[in-house]
Parts: C-alpha cells; structure tokens; sequence
C-alpha cells in the first residue's frame, strides 16, 4: 500500500438492474488530472472544488459515449479521505458503472482500491479516528433503526469521547506516578488508596462499556430464529403477525438460500432472520431428504428454535419428533398456538400460550425469544463498542484489575505504571491514538472495496 498512489472504486452497491446512480470514487494526487481525462465536459463549466460538473464519459476511442455522468470535485483536505477525492455519478446497474471504472482504472498511477482504503486514508490523514470509520461501516451494514442509532452515535463521536475521557484520566495519573517514581522525595505523598480507588473507577466503566457492547451486538447482527412446527398449527400466521410489528427495511438479504424461506423482521429493534424450517419430516423421498439436510442445517445454525404446537389439538407424537430434532444446545421456545379456542392436552410444559388469530401471548412471545438469546434490556445501550473495542476495553480493565493486586503487595509506583500504561495502550488501540500496521489491518480487513 502506497499512500501517493492513486485509488479507484466504485463506491456504490453493484447489482443488475438496480439502482438509478452509482458512484466511482478516485482519491489521489492524480484524482483531478483523471476526472480531466475520462470526463469530458462540454461548454463552459469551471473545475471548482465541491461543485458540480455535467459531462460524459468516452470510450477508450475518445468518440463512443459510455455514460452520461455528474463529476463532484473535492479537492484536499476538504474531502473525505483528505486527499483530493473525484466522485464520478454514473448510471447504476452494473455495465455503465463497470465500463467507467475501467476508463478510469487506465490512467496510469491509478489503481483499484483495496477493502476499507478509503476510510484508511481518511484515518491516516486524521480526518477521522477509528471509532468513526468503524461506525460507518456499521452505519452501511445496519439492519434494523436501533442498529442505525447505535452507529450514528458512533459516528457522532460518542465511543471516541468516552474512551478518549477515559484514557487522559490515567494519563493524568500515569504522569502523577511517574513524576513520584522520578522525584518522590521532592513532591508531596501520593495516596495511594484514592489513586486505587480511581482507577477501579475507570475499570467499572469499562466493564460497563463491554457489557453494554456485547448487548449491542444482537441489535447489530440480530438473530436466527428458526421456525419448526407440522402443518397447520399456524406458523405462518404467526410470522404474518410478527412481520406486522416494525417492518423491516431490508426484505431481500443478499447471500440468503432460497431454498429455505427466510425472512427479515425486526423485533424491538433486534434484526431478526426468520427459517421457516417447513420441510422437516421423515421421508425417503431424496429430494424430500435434501430438503430436510437443509432445514436441519437451518435448525444447527438458529440461535433460538421456535416450535410451534397447535394448542387446540394438543400435544402429537409428530410434536414430540420435531423436538426431538432440534440440536441439544440451541435455546427453544415452545409455543402454544390457537389459545383463542379450548386447550387440548398438553404434558409437555410450553412457554408461551398465544393466539396468531388474536394476537394475544405476542408480547410474552417477543419478550421469550429476546431473553432466551440475551437480547432483552437493549433499550439502554446508547453506545455499543464493536468486538474490536470491546477487546481493547477489556484488555485495559483487566490491566487495572491487577493495579489492586499491586496496590495490596505494596508495591513500588514503577510497577503501578506497568499496568497503567498497558491500559492506557490498548485504550488508545480503540479509537487510533496508536496506531500500528496491525490496529490498520484488523480493522480494515473487514470493510469492503469503495468503503
Ligand atoms: P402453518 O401451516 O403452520 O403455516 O399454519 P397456518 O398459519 O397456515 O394456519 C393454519 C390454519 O390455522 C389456518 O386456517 C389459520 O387461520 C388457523 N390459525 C392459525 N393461527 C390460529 C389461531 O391462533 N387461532 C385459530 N383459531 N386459528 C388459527
């Protein structure tokens, strides 16, 4: 990786026949002397910064139009990634954009962009911190609102405050220490216990900033819940009614089988992808079979099982070998359906007694299925540190943990500093205040190309 090359991609997603613009994004010394060469630009429309250019892109013969395009110039630092950035707007779908890119790909000192480049040079050039360039990736990828809240708070700053408030506390202590390490007998007495007791303090709220992200984690990634249950107990009006509380904005998730039905709900705020698992039965028919492989499959990866019961006829021996199916370890829900008409026999203790009709026992069922996979209590995350941060946040608890240790031995103020400054490392780690070849990679790895 070179930062004075020039970098392109398109920063848009790419699908057949969607999307009305794509955009192809060029940042680099050379990103203005492109947009010049694969944009031509009739009549009398000045190359200004942050304005707006109309024009067209030609092909390689200088004659053949490749699309018509909207060309926004940035110059540095006043862009995104602090470079001199050129967005090219272009038609969607997959060829106009593809054809663009590659205009622009030919002009030498360009190439293509690797995954999260661009938000890694908008770190690098201290346009963002870390926090920030994770919260939009996050932001990009959010699945339900309260995801997207989680994200813009990020984006906001709020994680970056907090850690960074965080971090100069023990830094004013470090200093404390070190100046005691350095002149003890000159400056007046340490105390040591309100030193402790301080820092204690700054551990608990990274405890609590762990605790707090790992709850996060559900509204971000959401959960699988597969749905088991023998014809007409009333799965599917079940998932009618459950779909009907929030809709989702997502309804089509790229990379989801269609030979299982899935489909995306949103339950206070939690991502949910629901398997409806319907071709679970014994059979030797070998399409029937493979049918089965998958919904057991889907039953292997669920995060909570709901199996259905239809409460009126109750409890059948074909109930008892769906639940015999479902993996020992993955959480279940039994539910009752039908609760409107008279119960039937039911030996087997349920969960939940509801009515798909009537819509009553929903709430207990939203709140079971919260519960059963951790998820319930999210109303008062507001920050949510990622899987990254968390570690950090928990490697520099752990770091405080053992100051009272030393504290208890009685130990010298040097060694005091060894674990304040492994704290105040890894604090740093989260939000990019040190930044290694490693904290770059691990954290733009996983972004994706044009981000
Ligand atoms: P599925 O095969 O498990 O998806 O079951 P359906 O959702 O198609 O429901 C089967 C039948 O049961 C339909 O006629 C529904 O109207 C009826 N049904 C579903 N839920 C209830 C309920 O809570 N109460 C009553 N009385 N009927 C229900």
């Amino acid at each position: 990786m070179n930062a004075s090359d020039t970098i392109a991609a398109v920063a848009t997603a790419v699908a057949p026949g969607q999307g009305g613009i794509a955009v192809v994004r060029v940042s680099g010394p050379a990103a203005e002397d492109v947009g010049q060469a694969v944009v031509h630009v009739p009549g009398q429309q000045d190359w200004q910064s942050h304005r707006v250019l109309y024009g067209h892109v030609l092909g390689a013969d200088g004659q053949r139009r490749l699309d018509e395009v909207l060309l926004l110039l940035m110059r540095g630092p006043r862009s995104f990634t602090g470079e001199d950035v050129v967005e090219i707007h272009c038609h969607g779908g997959v060829i106009a954009v593809q054809q663009v890119l590659e205009r622009v790909l030919a002009h030498p000192g360009v190439r293509r962009a690797l995954p999260g480049e661009f938000s890694q040079r908008a770190v690098l050039n201290g346009r963002l911190d870390l926090t920030r360039a994770e919260a939009i990736s996050q932001l990009v990828a959010a699945r339900s609102r309260r995801a997207a809240d989680l994200a813009i708070a990020g984006l906001d700053g709020g994680i970056q405050a907090r850690i960074t408030t965080l971090r100069e506390q023990l830094l004013d202590q470090l200093t404390e220490l070190e100046a005691r390490v350095d002149f003890e007998e000159d400056l007046p007495p340490l105390d040591g216990d309100a030193l402790l007791h301080d820092l204690q303090q700054v551990r608990q709220a990274l405890l609590t900033l762990v605790a707090d992200g790992e709850r996060g984690e559900t509204l971000r990634s959401g959960l699988r819940v597969a749905l088991v249950g023998r014809p007409n107990v009333g799965k599917s009006s079940l998932l009618n009614r459950l779909s009907r509380r929030e809709r989702a904005i997502v309804t089509e998730l790229p990379g989801t089988t269609r030979d299982l039905l899935e489909s995306e709900i949103v339950l206070e705020g939690v991502p949910i992808t629901l398997l409806d698992t319907a071709g679970i039965r014994s059979t030797d028919d070998a399409v029937e079979q493979l049918g089965i492989a998958r919904s057991e499959e889907a039953l292997a990866t669920a995060d909570v099982v709901l199996l259905v019961l239809d409460g009126h006829a109750g409890w059948t021996a074909e109930d008892a070998a769906l639940l015999a199916r479902i993996p020992e370890h993955i959480p279940r829900i039994l539910v009752a359906n039908k609760a409107d008409l008279p119960a039937g026999a039911l030996p087997q203790p349920v969960d939940v007694q509801l009515s798909a009709l009537e819509g009553t026992g929903e709430e207990d069922l939203v709140q079971a299925l919260l519960e059963r996979c951790g998820a319930a209590g999210t109303e008062g995350v507001l920050l949510a540190l990622n899987e990254r941060q968390r570690d950090l946040a928990a490697t520099a608890a752990a770091a405080l943990g053992r100051s009272q240790e030393v504290a208890a031995q009685q130990l010298p103020w040097d060694f005091w500093t060894i674990d304040l400054r492994e704290a105040i490392s890894a604090l740093g780690e989260i939000t990019g205040e040190e930044l290694t070849e490693a904290v770059l990679d691990r954290v733009f790895s996983r972004f994706c190309i044009g981000k």
